[in-house]
């Protein structure tokens, strides 16, 4: 609607208008998207460098709409604008805990990486939702790994350090997510009692030009703080062996496995145990 008084009627843009009747679209249904089972999630692990051993698995959501899938990247922000997340990130976090429960007959201490937004970590009561979920489903705490975008930290800091100390009270880990691309530095991390740092996959991407400075300097600085650290969006042998050989302590990416369904990663896990 802003875009539109901005520009004018007159010289409205076509692809600016299909792009808001898009959004609007999607909007209308992700209202429902939940109750017409048009949302679920995928899978993908993440390894321990040293032993290749599956450690965690990340689940990322899909949004099935009529026969097209829409990106998260697309909806997720759409589901921030117009007050969706909270109702769909809690669905999320309990799908993501029962999918947990089950994988983990295959692999006992598997744990469960969930993404979420800033407007559920900063809703008084996710705290007590992200408990009562746990309490539900039966799924332990130390194996709940909440990620969480570093540009967060932008935003009410007190706040989010109280929720973000509430959540570890419930015993539950924390993870800088998409690390290196935000505003804070590393010292205002400090104040966040957080676990794990995912350096951002585009630092991954650009080891040959330059980036491996950078991995290498955050994988220090972080280990230093006594973060673990994980490197995401490992395509390559030759990344997988820098970022070994450095000491990052996970790896993620297509290398290993894109993101698949629960029975895919079932079959997965089952031809790692053989
Ligand atoms: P993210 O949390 O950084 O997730 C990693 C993204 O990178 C995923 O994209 C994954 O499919 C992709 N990826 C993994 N390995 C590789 C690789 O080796 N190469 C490349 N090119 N890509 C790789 P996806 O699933 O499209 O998700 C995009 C973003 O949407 C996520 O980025 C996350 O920020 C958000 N998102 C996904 N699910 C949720 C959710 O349940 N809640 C919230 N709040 N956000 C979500
Ligand atoms: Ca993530
Ligand atoms: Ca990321
Ligand atoms: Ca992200």
């Amino acid at each position: 609607q802003k875009r539109a008084q901005k520009g004018g009627v007159g010289i409205f843009d076509e692809s600016l208008r299909e792009q808001l009747l898009r959004e609007i679209r999607l909007r209308d249904h992700l209202e429902n998207a939940i109750h017409r089972h048009e949302l679920f999630l995928v899978f993908q692990p993440i390894l321990e460098a040293k032993t290749n051993r599956i450690a965690a698995v990340e689940a990322l959501l899909r949004w099935r709409l009529d026969n097209e899938y829409i990106p998260p990247d697309e909806f997720i922000n759409i589901a921030e604008q117009y007050g969706f997340i909270k109702p769909i990130g809690l669905w999320v976090l309990g799908e993501a805990c029962m999918a947990g429960k089950r994988l983990q007959q295959l692999v006992p201490d598997l744990s469960v990486c969930v993404n979420v937004s800033i407007q559920q970590l900063l809703d008084e009561n996710f705290p007590e939702d992200v408990k009562a979920t746990l309490e539900r489903t039966g799924f332990r705490p130390e194996n709940l790994h909440l990620e969480i975008t570093e540009s967060l930290f932008a935003h009410d800091k007190h706040r989010l350090i109280e929720n973000i100390s509430r959540l570890k009270k419930v015993g539950i880990e924390v993870s800088i997510d998409d690390f290196g691309t935000g505003y804070s530095s590393l010292s205002v991390m400090q104040e966040f009692d957080v676990d794990l740092v995912k350096i951002d996959r585009t630092f991954i991407w650009t080891m040959d030009q330059g980036g491996r400075a950078i991995v290498e300097a955050v994988s220090q600085i972080a280990s230093s703080f006594g973060y673990q650290v994980v490197a995401e969006g490992v395509e390559t042998e030759e990344q997988k062996q820098i970022l070994t050989d450095m000491g990052i302590d996970y790896l993620q990416g297509y290398l290993f496995l894109h993101p698949v369904t629960e029975e895919e990663m079932v079959e997965h896990l089952n031809i790692q145990a053989s």
